[in-house]
């Protein structure tokens, strides 16, 4: 995942590592500007971890407190949400290294 050649699109390429507090934020920050933005989660949701305190005493539930990346997004139209892993960061070459997102797997 690179920017894109600016000179091609007359737009410059944002890829956020991450879409818990600081990667919502930088995408805020950005929600204006001319600017793509794709943020990468392994995770489809944000998770609001102050509360997770209130899902491990049973007052909320789980869903209460994950919101979905692209519902809290959603009216960022510069924003485009990916389902990957970070793996890497080439600052060189100006590409974040992606793969699959881990499987999340249950105990039988
Ligand atoms: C129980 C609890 C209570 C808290 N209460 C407070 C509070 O009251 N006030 C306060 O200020 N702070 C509180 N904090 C701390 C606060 O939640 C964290 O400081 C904050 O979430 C950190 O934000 P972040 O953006 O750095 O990372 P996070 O919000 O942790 O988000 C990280 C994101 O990165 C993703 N990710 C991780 N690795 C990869 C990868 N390799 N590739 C792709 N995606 C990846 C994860 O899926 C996640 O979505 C609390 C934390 C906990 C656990």
């Amino acid at each position: 995942m690179a920017p894109d050649d600016p000179g091609q699109t007359g737009q410059h390429r944002v890829v956020i590592v991450w879409g818990g507090f600081g990667g919502l934020f930088a995408a805020r920050a950005l929600r204006h500007r001319d600017v793509t933005i794709t943020l990468v989660d392994r995770a489809q949701h944000h998770l609001f971890q102050p509360l997770l305190y209130q899902v491990a005493t049973g007052i909320l539930s789980e869903g209460q407190i994950a919101a979905p990346l692209r519902d809290v997004l959603k009216r960022h139209r510069n924003v485009q949400c990916v389902l990957a892993d970070v793996v890497d960061v080439d600052v060189p070459g100006r590409r974040a290294v992606t793969a699959a997102p881990p499987m999340i797997t249950r105990a039988p």
